[in-house]
């Protein structure tokens, strides 16, 4: 598994290029201290016309929605930061990388009231591979039911990508490696499917394909917004409902995805063999449909792409 950071040569400060080694924040950050940051997770693509962006402006827009549900005022409009994202992946010389846009409360503050850290803005960029291991898109993977919850609605607004969010995705990703697996679901406070640790989960039964109904106990994915869509392109018939956890295990196809999930089959779930108890011909029709509109190898006809060289900057 692709797990340690493939270092770049620079990274986004707040208008600036800093050198990789350079970007660094105070030990008494509010984002160090209180998880006092927002982030997204965007995936730029290797395609015949250069490298591309896969939907930029869904992710600005969700790291601008979580800035305000955390009352942090982001200083820079939808432009500034299409132009320092597509930027930094050219001065990197990045045919294909994973991008990391943090808002984050800095230093100053000392306890709950953030008035006094500034907003820092930073964005890296660096490869990164099939995150799951090197098979799991072709093989699919093995995961379990966590021991761990989804948190409660109006406790932690799950629709804002925020840091400190993300001790409950690590509790549910630590519990699955320790019991020897890759990656785990997670159920919601009543006990119904919710997600994975940092991707969204997809069943299909007879045909349809069915997303949880898990408002206010999962993050709305972009990539699953996608497979949505393209399902639609397809003909494939989509239902949303309440996913008991035992639905898991009589699935026909089971399947994560996720902007560094992409789109992975679940062979198996608490060592149930899931359908065939490999990549599902529906869950294939659609990885293969979504990574050639991402790759450029398929009409781009939903505006997917924003191609790094036309929308950079000069540096
Ligand atoms: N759920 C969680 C908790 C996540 O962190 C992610 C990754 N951003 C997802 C779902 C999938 O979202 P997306 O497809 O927008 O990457």
């Amino acid at each position: 598994m692709s797990s340690k950071l493939v270092e770049a040569d620079w990274i986004w400060h707040d208008g600036e290029f800093v050198p990789w080694a350079d970007a660094k924040v105070h030990v008494l950050s509010l984002a160090m201290q209180f998880g006092a940051s927002v982030f997204e997770g965007i995936r730029c693509y290797k395609t015949a016309n250069g490298p591309a962006v896969f939907r930029l402006p869904e992710h600005l827009r969700r790291l601008r929605d979580s800035c305000h549900i955390y009352r942090m005022e982001l200083p820079y409009s939808a432009e500034e930061l299409t132009t320092a994202c597509t930027t930094l992946i050219e001065k990197n010389g990045l045919e294909e990388c994973y991008v990391r846009p943090i808002v984050m409360r800095g230093y100053g503050a000392a306890g709950m009231d953030p008035e006094g850290s500034p907003i820092e803005t930073w964005i890296a960029a660096w490869p990164w591979g099939t995150y799951l291991g090197e098979d799991a898109l072709e093989q699919g993977v093995d995961v379990c039911v966590s021991s761990w919850n989804r948190m409660q609605p109006n406790t932690f607004p799950v629709e804002a990508k925020a840091a400190g969010h993300y001790t409950n995705a690590q509790l549910i990703k630590m519990d699955a490696l320790a019991s020897g697996y890759i990656e785990a679901i997670a159920l919601g406070p009543g006990g119904l499917v919710s997600e994975g640790s940092g991707q969204n989960i997809f069943l299909v039964r007879d045909g349809v394909l069915i997303s949880p109904a898990a408002e206010g106990v999962a993050l709305s994915g972009i990539t699953k917004d996608s497979i949505l869509t393209i399902a639609d392109d397809l003909n494939i018939p989509t239902r949303r409902q309440a996913v008991p956890r035992e639905a898991l295990y009589t699935a026909d196809e089971l399947f994560f995805t996720g902007t560094a999930s992409e789109v992975t089959p679940i062979r198996s779930v608490d060592r149930i063999t899931v359908g065939a108890g490999k990549c599902g011909p529906i869950t294939r029709q659609l990885q293969w449909r979504f990574l050639d509109i991402a790759r450029g190898e398929a009409d781009d006809q939903h505006l997917w792409l924003t191609p790094v060289r036309s929308s950079a900057a000069v540096v």
